[in-house]
């Protein structure tokens, strides 16, 4: 007799995040779904990008558990829709942000690549959202293939006026996160063109990152405090540097340590003191149950820049 699949987890976390709080994260895709492959991506390299939106999975299910996690009691200070790829992709989005608002009044926040906001279906969906983060990384068409490596049927110019047409409407917060990778989109004269791109866009706040976990590609680096401080000066006001993991979040985790490490695992590479400060446990325990982990062959570590993550 055949053996009936588990069924999907669509809703991780809470998980610290930086700039959300603790964010339940609510994953709408199949592993690596995306319209483009960026060479620091957590989630690995893939040359499969796709621009088809499709359902993927019975809303109705996502809802479920969403729902359930509310319930639970857990302080969550945003629903976010990210995880395994491009949430836009999902035809079900616009759905799912208004069913959960119909629910709560915990703000929702969508992680987007904003490469398919030229779409008007999309820039429809994501306007019940309280939060869009859109992630844009290159000005320049060059720097768009080098550093996001999108499906060929992508512009950087499309995605640009995809992102201007829905500031114009959209009444919510526009929070543009910013990639830097070193030697790639890093360079005074990029970022006088990101400064020139921002002032088009209006985002509410604009947000820098770089790449602390392991990336698709290895030559993919991070910037160091100092040089992600003089490009935050740079580009100036409402600009903000937000890397880190808050190191002092204490949640609880649902079901058994390992259990809650595998779920954290599966959606990118992580530190063991992530992992402790995510589920509120002291770091004996979470080092004694990664140890459990990899002896089974559950999950795999590897090194990157002095710091070891593990992953699935
Ligand atoms: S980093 Fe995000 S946008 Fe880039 S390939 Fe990975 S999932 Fe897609």
């Amino acid at each position: 007799m055949a053996r009936k699949a588990p069924k999907r987890t669509y809703v991780y976390g809470p998980v610290p995040s930086r700039r959300l709080g603790l964010s339940l994260g609510v994953d709408i895709l199949p592993f690596k779904t995306c319209t483009l492959d960026c060479v620091y991506c957590q989630l690995g390299s893939s040359s499969r990008t796709t621009v088809r939106r499709k359902a993927f999975f019975d809303p109705q299910d996502v809802l479920g558990q969403v729902r359930k996690a509310i319930n639970s009691g857990a302080r969550i200070d945003h629903i976010t829709f990210s995880g395994s790829g491009e949430p836009t992709l999902n035809r079900s989005l616009g759905g799912l942000i208004r069913g959960i608002k119909k629910m709560t009044d915990i703000p929702v926040a969508v992680l987007t690549n904003a490469t398919l906001l030229s779409r008007t279906d999309v820039r429809e969906a994501l306007r019940a959202a309280d939060v869009v983060v859109p992630s844009f990384d290159a000005a320049t068409p060059g720097l768009f293939r080098r550093v996001n490596r999108p499906h060929r049927s992508l512009s950087l110019n499309r995605t640009l006026k995809g992102l201007g047409e829905f500031r114009r409407r959209y009444k919510g917060e526009i929070w543009l996160e910013i990639m830097l990778v070193k030697g790639m989109n890093d360079s005074p004269a990029h970022v006088r063109k990101l400064k020139e791109a921002i002032a088009a866009i209006r985002p509410d706040r604009v947000q820098l990152n770089t790449v602390v976990r392991p990336p698709a590609v290895k030559s993919a680096g991070p910037l160091n405090a100092a040089e992600m401080e003089k490009i935050r000066e740079a580009i100036g006001v409402g600009c903000e540097v937000t890397v880190d993991f808050p190191k002092t979040a204490q949640i609880s985790s649902r079901g058994g340590l390992e259990a809650a490490i595998l779920a954290m695992v599966r959606r990118r590479p992580v530190t063991a003191e992530d992992i402790a400060a995510s589920l509120g446990r002291d770091r004996a325990s979470v080092r004694k149950a990664l140890e459990s982990l990899e002896s089974t062959k559950k999950i795999r570590r590897a090194s990157f820049k002095g710091k070891t993550f593990f992953s699935k």
